[in-house]
């Protein structure tokens, strides 16, 4: 079987409708197609890169892999439970904190006191990136069978 580079319309509608049925949020979550991986948590809404792999994921994975909580997932797949994860974990007052890391991080990185691996390692350790992450994990653990079938179902490499 091919895997193809960039998600189609369809595999969006089989993902819009995995969250639909099977994630227990308040309100619906709506699913955009977008440039990158991002999530506005108070207006319900997550955004799903179309380019499968980047630098960001390559050291997302890095990153996963050396926390106690690792268990092997899917990176791309997890990236986006990690989006809904920001929904399911949403505090104002926490994503104000990461801004305002984010802040420091840019500038270190800027200034080439810290590398952009380095930059990212501890942007993914901000409490509530983390808390994200780790959302997506549990959320995976619980619905693994349910999770391999979708991750299957829209084609995802093995990374
Ligand atoms: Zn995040």
């Amino acid at each position: 079987m091919s895997k193809r580079y960039r998600f189609t319309k369809q595999d969006f509608e089989i993902l819009q409708n995995f969250i639909d049925n099977y994630v227990e949020s308040e309100e619906p979550i709506d699913l955009h197609k977008s440039y990158r991986f991002e999530c506005s948590p108070f207006d319900n809404e997550i955004y799903i890169s179309n380019k499968r792999v980047n630098k960001t994921d390559v050291q997302f994975k890095k990153w996963y892999e050396m926390q106690p909580e690792y268990t092997p997932i899917n990176i791309t797949f997890l990236s986006i439970l990690h989006e809904i994860g920001h929904i399911m974990t949403r505090n104002q007052e926490t994503l104000d904190n990461r801004d305002l890391q984010e802040n420091i991080y840019n500038f270190l990185e800027e200034q080439k006191i810290i590398t952009n691996e380095e930059h990212n390692f501890a942007y993914f350790s901000i409490p509530c990136e983390r808390r994200a992450t780790m959302w997506g994990v549990e959320f995976y653990k619980d619905n693994e069978e349910l999770c391999k079938q979708i991750i299957e179902k829209i084609n995802l490499e093995n990374f």
